[in-house]
């Protein structure tokens, strides 16, 4: 990986994320059951849903971790039927989803929430 690899990364995602979106509290995620088409809205808290992903970048005293992007894994439950939707999401470093899959339903929304 080259420096200036390295320098685009650490303007593109470092701690400085340039619009408001990556600051908000929570994620509201809104999924249609494929079994039997309820919708249903889900709110997710990022500080607790959210694994950070890391990846090893050559810093300032040798190879350092640093926080590249965020999964959720979410399995959500509707009250009309029985069928558990699986949803995978993966996030950018600062909290914007970047794609996702879903084994069971179908994502109609996310949005970020206060
Ligand atoms: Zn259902």
């Amino acid at each position: 990986m080259s420096g200036i690899i390295d320098r685009l990364r650490a303007v593109v995602l470092g701690t400085r994320c340039p619009d408001s979106n990556g600051t908000a509290p929570a994620l509201v995620i809104r999924i249609r059951c494929e079994n039997c088409g309820e919708e249903i809205t889900t709110r997710v808290e990022k500080a607790h849903a959210l694994q950070e992903q890391y990846e090893m970048v050559e810093g300032e005293h040798g190879e350092e971790p640093e926080v590249t992007g965020y999964l959720l894994r979410k399995e959500i439950l509707g009250s009309k039927c029985q069928k558990i939707i699986s949803l995978t999401m993966h996030l950018d470093a600062c909290t914007r989803p970047i794609k996702h899959e879903v084994e069971g339903g179908e994502l109609l929304e996310v949005r970020d929430s206060g």
